[in-house]
């Protein structure tokens, strides 16, 4: 992919682990590589459909003076970070700070720390039985949608879908989306359990608890097995509820285990 690279861009500002650091202050280097897709920009010769490098440097002076931390490894993440969130174009950073006047009290040309982050592509199935099911389901959207490090990119139509494994109940109103996430697969899975129990909480009194379920399908082209997660979801190929809205918003979207698209998995569980 394209990229704009700035080198060793020089901000006097206060973060260090000792009080004196953050008195007195010091000289900080910090470069990037913005990896953006530049064409566009480069066929019209137009700044406005690239990322704007005066502004990327002077955005991050901004942030290293705005507030004071005592790791570099701190200071390195947020920065990434909010450089992701701020210029849209940018899908991934590789970011290095330095700090050549760092007080080991021993001769070193530097120190530094780097890191590599960028956007993931992350799909996510909900469902919701229980209450006003269309409601819910807007909530939990909208909750991923004022996260900073989420954005929200598609969002299928809500289908109704009769309760699969024989337990007695209402029918389902079902949907799939896309999102593009900074936070890993398991500050994923806290945040929507965090969703999940602010939905649960608000529809206790009139409800019951089982209002909304978040799982995450697929995360980049990963294949994580923990304790806690099981990423690709273990039943979605089982799952026309979860097929069918995948279908509309990713049909060309492959398996990173079966290695096969959405829209190949949807024809199969169809035919069964
Ligand atoms: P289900 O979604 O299977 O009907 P629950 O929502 O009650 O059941 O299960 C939630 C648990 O499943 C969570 O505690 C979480 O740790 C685990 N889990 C494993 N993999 C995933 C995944 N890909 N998405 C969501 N939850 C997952
Ligand atoms: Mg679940």
């Amino acid at each position: 992919m394209d990229k704009i690279k700035i080198t060793n861009l020089e901000v006097f500002c206060h973060h260090g682990v000792y009080k004196e650091e953050n008195v007195l202050g010091q000289k900080f280097l910090v470069s990037v590589e913005l990896y953006a897709q530049l064409s566009a920009a480069a066929k019209k010769d137009d700044i406005l459909q690239s990322v704007n490098y005066g502004q990327v440097c002077h955005f991050i002076k901004e942030e290293m003076e705005k507030n004071t931390y005592k790791l570099i490894e701190t200071l390195t993440e947020k920065l990434a970070e909010a450089i992701l969130i701020h210029f849209p174009l940018v899908e991934k950073i590789k970011i290095e700070v330095k700090k050549p006047w760092a007080p080991i009290l021993l001769p070193i040309e530097t120190v530094a720390v780097e890191m590599e982050r960028k956007w993931h592509l992350v799909y996510l199935s909900l469902g919701s039985n229980l209450g006003d099911k269309e409601s819910n389901l807007n909530v939990a959207i909208d909750m991923l949608r004022t996260n900073p490090r989420c954005k929200v990119t598609k969002v299928s139509n809500y289908i109704q879908t009769e309760p699969v494994g024989g337990v007695e109940q209402g029918d389902f109103l079902n949907c799939a989306l896309e999102l593009k996430t900074l936070l890993s697969p398991e500050e994923l899975l806290d945040y929507i359990g965090k969703i999940e129990q602010k939905l649960m909480r608000i529809r206790t009194i009139h409800w019951g608890p089982r209002t909304i379920d978040l799982d995450i399908l697929l995360y980049d082209y990963e294949v994580i097995y923990s304790e806690r997660l099981i990423i690709p979801h273990p039943q979605m190929q089982y799952r026309g509820f979860v097929l069918e809205p995948m279908c509309t918003i990713a049909p060309e979207v492959k398996h990173p285990v079966f290695g096969k698209t959405m829209y190949q998995l949807y024809q199969e569980y169809l035919k069964q």
